[in-house]
Order: C-alpha cells, then sequence, then structure tokens
C-alpha cells in the first residue's frame, strides 16, 4: 500500500522515520514520502527526513511540553502551511496517507485528531492515524492526554492503528529504554503489513493487496496489528502447523494492543518464500482466526519474501471491545479527573469519569 507519512512530535517523527528508513532500505516503495512535524526544534534536528516547524509565534521552537490543548490549537492554526508542506509528496500514486503521533504527549497528541480531520476534508484515500499508546507505567498525564487524544482521533481518522508502549518493548528494558527497540519492531512489522499490499510481479493470485488492508481497516475506530515469525522448512508441507502456530502468536501474543482478539475484521498475511507456504496451514488458520476473533470478514493473502522464516501478520479492524483498552481508558479517566482536581480543586466542568473529546 503506496503511503505518504506524516509524523507529529517526537514520537511520531521517530517512528515516522524508522518506518521510512526500514522501507527504503528494504527496497518495498511503499512509503512515497516523509514529514516530520514539530513544535520543538531540537526534537527534528536529529532526524534524517525532510521536517517542518510549527507554532513559533506561540512556543518559539521549544515545544508545547505536554499541553495537548495547545498542541490542537497550534495545529487548528497552521494547518493550511503543513498541507502546503506535504502537497507535493501526495501524489495519485499515494493510497492512504498515515499520520503518526505519540497519543500522550502534546504537540502530536493534540495535533493528530486537527491534522487528520483536515487532511479527510481534502483528500479522497484514507486518512489513518498511527497512534502510540502510553505504557502502563508512564505517568498519568501521558494518561490523561492519551486518553483525550485517543477519543477525538478514533473520531477524526478513517482508522486508528495503535501500538501500546507496552506491547512490543523487550523484556529487560524499561519504555523509555526501549524506544528505539520499540520503533524498530513497529518499522519492521508496520512496514511489513504495508509492503505486502505492494503489488508482486509475476506471482499468483494469493498475494495480498492493498484494497486488502483498506477493506480490513474499513469499520473505522480502532485497530491493532499482531505479528509473529518463526524458521520453516523449505518444504511447504512440513510447514502447516509452522504457519497456525505462528497465527496463534500474532494474536494472542504479538499484538499492538494486548489482549485485543475480538474484532469486527480481520486480515492474515503469510510472508515468506511462496514454496515455504503450506495452503492447508493458511486455511486452517484463517478458519482459527474466523473462530476466535468473532469475525465474519477473515481475508488472507500471501506476502512472497526471500527468507528462510516464515511470518504471520494479523491486522485487526474494529476492536474497541478489548479488555487492554478498557483498561487503559480507565486509567486515563482517572489520570484527566487527577489532573482536573489538582488544577481547578473540583471537577465540575468533567462529568463522572467521561472523558472529553479535545476539540
Ligand atoms: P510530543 O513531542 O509533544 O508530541 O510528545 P511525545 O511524542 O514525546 O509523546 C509522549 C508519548 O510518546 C509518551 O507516551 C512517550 O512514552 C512516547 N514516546 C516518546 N518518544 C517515543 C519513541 O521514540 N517511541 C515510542 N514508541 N514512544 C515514544
Amino acid at each position: 500500500m503506496k503511503v505518504v507519512l506524516i509524523g507529529l512530535g517526537q514520537a511520531g517523527g521517530k517512528v515516522t522515520e524508522a518506518l521510512a528508513t526500514h522501507d527504503y532500505e528494504r527496497g518495498f516503495d511503499a512509503v512515497q514520502g516523509a514529514l516530520a512535524v514539530n513544535t520543538a526544534k531540537t526534537d527534528l534536528q536529529a532526524l534524517d527526513i525532510e521536517t517542518m516547524v510549527i507554532g513559533q509565534d506561540r512556543v518559539k521552537g521549544h515545544g508545547v511540553g505536554g499541553d495537548n490543548e495547545l498542541g490542537a490549537e497550534i495545529m487548528q492554526a497552521e494547518a493550511t502551511e503543513v498541507l502546503d508542506g506535504l502537497g507535493g509528496r501526495i501524489t495519485s500514486r499515494a493510497e492512504a496517507i498515515m499520520v503518526v503521533a505519540g497519543l500522550g504527549g502534546g504537540t502530536g497528541s493534540g495535533g493528530a485528531p486537527v491534522l487528520a480531520k483536515e487532511l479527510k476534508r481534502i483528500y479522497d484515500v484514507p486518512v489513518y492515524v498511527l497512534g502510540i499508546l502510553p505504557g502502563r507505567s508512564e505517568g498519568s498525564i501521558y494518561q490523561a492526554n492519551a486518553g483525550r487524544s485517543l477519543k477525538t482521533v478514533a473520531r477524526e481518522a478513517d482508522a486508528t492503528l495503535l501500538v501500546d508502549n507496552d506491547a512490543w518493548h523487550s523484556a529487560e528494558e524499561s519504555v523509555a529504554e526501549g524506544f528505539d527497540t520499540i520503533n524498530d519492531n513497529i518499522a519492521q512489522r508496520i512496514g511489513l503489513l504495508l509492503a505486502s499490499g505492494e503489488i508482486v510481479e509475476g506471482v499468483g493470485e494469493s498475494v495480498v493487496d492493498s484494497s486488502e488492508i483498506i477493506n480490513t481497516l474499513r469499520p473505522g475506530g480502532l485497530a491493532a496489528l499482531g505479528y509473529a515469525s518463526a524458521e520453516a522448512s523449505d518444504d511447504a508441507d512440513e510447514n502447516v502447523n509452522t504457519i497456525t502456530s505462528l497465527t496463534r502468536n500474532a494474536l494472542l501474543t504479538g499484538t499492538s494492543l494486548p489482549n485485543a482478539v475480538e474484532a469486527e475484521t480481520a486480515l492474515l498475511v503469510i510472508a515468506g518464500q511462496p514454496e515455504r507456504i503450506s495452503r492447508k496451514g493458511v486455511e486452517r488458520a484463517r478458519s482459527w482466526l474466523e473462530e476466535e476473533t468473532g469475525s465474519l470478514e477473515v481475508r488472507g493473502g500471501d506476502f512472497p519474501l526471500e527468507s528462510d522464516r516464515l511470518a504471520a501478520l494479523v491486522l485487526l479492524g474494529g476492536v474497541e471491545r478489548s479488555q487492554r483498552l478498557e483498561a487503559f481508558l480507565d486509567r486515563a479517566a482517572e489520570a484527566y479527573q487527577g489532573a482536573t482536581d489538582q488544577s481547578t480543586g473540583q471537577v465540575d466542568d468533567f462529568q463522572n469519569d467521561e472523558l472529553e473529546d479535545l476539540f
């Protein structure tokens, strides 16, 4: 799937750079352009992609310091400049636009829903948000910000693909120590999903294409991606169980949003050498996925890749009901309520434990 990436804020910029670099190094050509936008000048300096500073008149290049309402206001005021900066990159080749942001901060958290809304007004292609959720151990301001941002972004974007910072980091590292590992994992896994929708010449009809990714994300709302890989035999007949257990691991232990299992739609992509992919294994894995997700719309396809390993990617569309998400929203509402309490001494402007939209 040919995409244009726009990274907002620190996490958004770093993850966008990681995705663009991965795509370039592997020669996938799915990423058609990448721009990092931030209110903090220094966060942009280390990036090896094109960058743009916004909000200079308000914060003088120093960032919004976790104030996502200010992040939203600045994006609102400068959306036209950002869209102009993107202009040339969104050509007729682009099949989707992806806004990438950490939902717990300020610039990305506030800016992502605003920019998604503006992009949707102008472009016909779907506008997705790749949103990074704070891990459980991150502070309450991150949780509160992410709760409000998520609520708003889920309303504005065509779909929001969530990556929980607790999901893909290595067990030995804390979330902060593990950003590079997390970003590499995001680049590899989401990069593979985007690349899997590219037309590959000279191979059979079981190959997945972009429309299947887009249709899987069609229910809107929230989406998650599962991933697992393993060495495989060079004889497809010996890989029946490898494919079924990879699919199981991708869904049950490898998702970007832990415990997201129930979904409205799903897409199973098996990546690897076509000679190693067992049709019987794929069929069984798909039936299992139907049962497990409760989805009546499970798509599937191969992604031919030169490798002695096989990988399963499971894209889930419409995953709102996951337990992990409910737990996160409870935490965010509690944190938001705490913050409101501290700043005003009362919670009158905040009804019960609901999270307010950002705009
Ligand atoms: P902004 O610059 O104001 O948009 O704020 P950040 O992008 O720093 O957002 C803060 C959130 O993003 C927190 O939940 C951080 O844990 C997370 N975060 C910051 N940098 C990274 C990163 O490089 N990778 C990942 N995965 N998360 C990050």
